[in-house]
């Protein structure tokens, strides 16, 4: 399916507005967003508890040296704690929601042979839809975030059909600045996280990993699958 997209087209990354996040991690900002994580996660619990109860699963995971926003491998939540500064205690709420979804709709694994961009705005479509019209935390207009009323309620292989139909005419890179998140979805050139044995446990799909500097490891929390 990839191969009726320009490869130029279909292989645009996001832009840099948000690589000056990119960094070493500064403490004392990480206890300030991990707290405001916290509060969110607490929120949510109150407010919207199946959102809550699931990001409660997910293990909080500092990732500033390599993620720009916030990203989910479908068990881990991970978060640039700078990001996390710049959003509203109910944006954050909003986040979780987010990539609960993703993990909820497990569109890691129903991406297919489909093109991995078209495929991560239709997700991120889908599910701030969902989002919204739950009225979960508070939609995130601090950053641009992909929304649009024609999709609300689609799946995400609807979507992905209709931004195919129309793939000429969309500003790629634009609906790409629009993500809130990174998926990570195990492209052929993705970043490859290794456990302390040489197992592949992550994939960084979006390119803009660098290196891992850390000697990040991914580890498996108890979650329900
Ligand atoms: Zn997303």
């Amino acid at each position: 399916m990839s191969s009726v997209i320009d490869k130029s087209k279909s292989k645009k990354k996001r832009s840099d507005k948000f690589d000056k996040l990119i960094g070493p991690m500064d403490t004392k900002v990480d206890a300030q967003a991990r707290e405001r994580l916290v509060t969110a996660r607490v929120g949510l619990l109150l407010r919207q508890s199946f959102f809550g109860n699931l990001a409660t699963r997910m293990k909080l995971i500092n990732a500033d040296e390599w993620c720009a926003t916030a990203a989910t491998d479908g068990r881990n939540f991970y978060y640039n704690s700078r990001f996390i500064m710049m959003l509203k205690t109910k944006e954050v709420e909003f986040l979780f929601g987010h990539e609960v979804l993703h993990v909820v709709y497990d569109h890691i694994d129903r991406r297919g042979n489909r093109d991995p961009q078209i495929w991560n705005i239709a997700n991120d479509y889908t599910v701030n839809a969902d989002l919204k019209r739950h009225k979960v935390g508070q939609f995130i207009t601090t950053v641009p975030c992909l929304y649009e009323q024609k999709y609300d309620g689609k799946t995400s292989e609807e979507i992905y059909d209709d931004l195919m139909k129309n793939v000429q005419k969309l500003d790629i890179n634009d609906l790409i600045d629009q993500m809130i998140d990174d998926h990570m979805d195990g492209d052929a050139d993705d970043l490859r996280f290794l456990d302390p044995a040489g197992s592949v446990v992550a994939l960084y799909a979006k390119g803009r990993a660098k290196k891992d500097k850390t000697g990040f490891v991914v580890d498996y929390p108890a979650i329900a699958s």
